[in-house]
């Protein structure tokens, strides 16, 4: 059952918040050595080692006060976290090991805000965070879970062809149950048969860079029904976002984030 409230509107009050960054000039999202350079981490600089931050940082909060991170690159003391208080998580939900989906070194300092977190990814993922020392659970696509009190369907994210994404590694998106809505984060992936058997109000889909682009947005768009469409891996390029939405299907919202505001339609 879609949820009235899951509106453009709705998200702006705050529900869901994504925090917008710039990827460098190159669009490189790997992994960017910027240290001492950045402004984004601890008073010191960022630490060796650390992505150079993105887009793909979606996090929500439940009416409840549960704090839900998917792909948290953003550290606890960036200006946009701390503004929206959405410092301190109880799940965060990783969707795959790409550097600009995964800082272990991130994570961490999220972990040692909140004893009782939960961090849960694929088997990768998991391996990973436990070699840093952080507990994790392991999540497999096309499975469901509750966890931190809030139901989620791990699903599949891949790429078919290449091997950038494959299918063998087992990497997902989720799609999230909360306060009666269903929001559907894809993480890296092409638009997949799948899709069309989720129910989604609001889809947060891969637009740009990493394999991705509007005609593979626009085709989830069409599969996963979602009446809300928020473009989150865009690489921060306004005129795709802005054609995408323009493009959505009839009777389809899209909305996007510039800087942590919610920006709606084309
Ligand atoms: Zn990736």
């Amino acid at each position: 059952m879609p949820n009235a409230s899951v509106t453009a509107e709705g998200l702006a009050k705050g529900l869901v918040l994504h925090l917008t960054f710039d990827r460098d000039e190159t669009g490189d999202n790997k992994v960017t050595d910027t240290s001492g350079q950045g402004n984004h981490g601890k008073a010191s600089g960022l630490p060796k080692g650390v992505v150079h931050l993105s887009d793909d940082d979606v996090r929500f909060r439940t009416a409840g006060g549960v704090n839900v991170f998917v792909d948290p690159v953003s550290w606890p003391t960036d200006e946009l976290v701390v503004k929206s208080g959405m410092v301190k998580p109880d799940l965060i939900l990783i969707t795959h090991s790409h550097g600009d989906h995964f800082q272990p070194t991130i994570l961490q300092e999220y972990v040692s805000l909140n004893s009782n977190v939960i961090l849960a990814g694929p088997p990768d993922v998991a391996r990973l965070a436990r070699e840093k020392g952080m507990k994790a659970t392991e999540v497999k696509p096309g499975q469901s879970y509750t966890m931190a009190g809030v139901k989620f369907s791990a699903v599949p994210a891949c790429f078919l062809e290449g091997d950038s994404h494959p299918k063998a590694n087992q990497w997902v998106g989720y799609v999230l149950q909360l306060d009666g809505g269903s929001y559907y984060v894809t993480g890296d992936t092409q638009p997949l048969p799948e899709m069309a058997e989720l129910k989604v109000d609001v889809l947060f889909p891969l637009l740009y860079g990493c394999g991705g682009n509007l005609e593979q947005a626009l085709k989830m768009a069409e599969l996963t029904k979602a009446r809300l469409v928020v473009p989150v891996h865009t690489g921060g390029q306004e005129e795709v976002i802005k054609k995408y939405l323009a493009q959505l299907p009839k009777g389809v919202q899209g909305a996007y984030y510039r800087n942590g505001k919610l920006i709606v339609g084309p």
